[in-house]
């Protein structure tokens, strides 16, 4: 690992992106407050708003109902996911005009990487895509930029003088201006996170920085914690190839919960148990696979895929539509066995944001971090959603396999 001393990441982060497009395509409303959302109701959530409606207090996941009451003269346009993609592209086009998009994070973050000379001339090919984005692409869709040694902390660079940013933070400025940055603005720092850290004394950014980077992987029980730790202190840090993990439990099904009507309560469980563990290693999933076999030897298995996630009750919709198609196609009478599966693992640092993520996808996952530290401190599992059978033969998650030890947790 070698700490570099010049500028190799340059990372574009578009302000209010939605918003700024539409005013960008309807001039009589660019002075105005603007929200932007995904349905054409009063009852539906802000998606995101512009830089004056922020201003003004609205915020993005306000309803737009709450939203007119406090900004009466707020504006509201009805996303337009096509348009939006449209203008992507030609913003990566026009990037790439400058110099190579690495990788594109989101419909609204893409990152380049800086090579040979390109390092040492890094703010002037930064300021000549800002000139070039807003002759070709249009002066009201701003992008923010962030030039750093890596891309952690481009991205957080990118971040820090919203909107229509432009912060270079040089190997040497370190750390200076992240002291200023609360925990929960580094990215892969979830809420969950954020209470890990202060459980183990971590309570700001100075702390995390002064911290050594085994203590890092420590705190987060993987190594993740010290590659963050290693990029927050401007080493560039290869990703490891991603590894093929998966999360699941699987059992025997007895007594009643043969029956398809019960059995489904004992999936739930197993469905659970798999996203405590997917979350105590601090991942999301992105995929999801259902299979049983049936009383008559019957084999059924089925995969869903959907926007990454880690709280129970996103899962655990996935889990049931999964089970209900199950039962649809192979509808059988009594089960003999079930086995949940979570695919496509990333470090939540990893997913890109998704294009309509929405506020309750965001609400569920902190409540699901709020859950996990209480039912942690009891060692058991005195909060959970919906139904919590007790299945015999005891813990669902609790098998040990070969090449896994289970955890306490498992246990409650
Ligand atoms: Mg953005």
């Amino acid at each position: 690992m070698q700490k570099p001393h010049s500028i190799a990441c340059l990372y574009i982060d578009f302000d209010a992106f939605f918003a700024n497009v539409e005013k960008q395509l309807e001039p009589d409303i660019r002075s105005h407050p603007l929200g932007i959302t995904a349905l054409d109701s009063e009852h539906s959530a802000l998606i995101t708003c512009c830089y004056i409606a922020k201003r003004a207090g609205i915020k993005r996941g306000m309803r737009v109902t709450e939203a007119r009451a406090i900004c009466p003269s707020l504006i509201i346009r009805v996303a337009r996911p096509d348009v939006y993609v449209k203008i992507h592209n030609r913003i990566v086009a026009e990037v790439n005009r400058h110099v190579p998009v690495k990788k594109v994070w989101s419909i609204d973050e893409v990152e380049c990487e800086l090579i040979g000379q390109e390092r040492l001339k890094a703010a002037d090919i930064g300021r000549a895509i800002q000139e070039g984005l807003k002759r070709n692409i249009g002066p009201f869709i701003t992008p923010s930029i962030g030039l750093a040694p890596n891309q952690f902390l481009a991205k957080v660079a990118a971040e820090m003088e919203k909107p229509s940013g432009f912060v270079l933070l040089r190997a040497e400025d370190l750390p200076g201006p992240l002291f200023k940055l609360k925990l929960s603005d580094l990215p892969g720092i979830s809420t969950g996170m954020e209470t890990r850290l202060n459980n183990a004394g971590v309570m700001s950014t100075e702390d995390l920085w002064n911290i050594s980077a085994k203590h890092a992987r420590a705190i987060w029980h993987n190594v993740e914690g010290e590659r963050l730790w290693a990029q927050l202190h401007g080493y560039a840090v290869e990703k490891p190839p991603t590894q093929r993990r998966m999360f699941g439990h699987s059992r025997v099904l007895s007594g009643e919960f043969k029956d398809p009507r019960r059995a489904v309560d004992c999936v739930r469980l197993l469905t659970v148990k798999a996203a405590n563990r997917l979350r105590r290693e601090n991942y999301t999933a992105a995929a999801m696979s259902l299979s049983f076999k049936t009383q008559n030897k019957r084999r059924w298995s089925g995969e869903t895929q959907f926007p990454a996630c880690r709280d129970d009750h996103s899962l655990l919709a996935h889990m049931h539509r999964l089970y209900e198609r199950g039962m649809d196609e192979a509808r059988p009478r009594r089960l003999r066995s079930a086995s949940v599966m979570l695919h496509k693992i990333a470090l939540p640092s990893e997913r890109g944001r998704d294009l309509f993520e929405d506020q309750d996808s965001q609400n569920w996952e902190k409540l699901t971090d709020l859950m996990d530290s209480f039912n942690r401190k009891e060692k058991r599992a005195v909060i959970h959603l919906g139904p919590r059978p007790i299945i015999p033969g005891g813990y669902a998650g609790a098998k040990i396999a070969f090449g896994r030890v289970p955890d306490e947790e498992d246990f409650y």
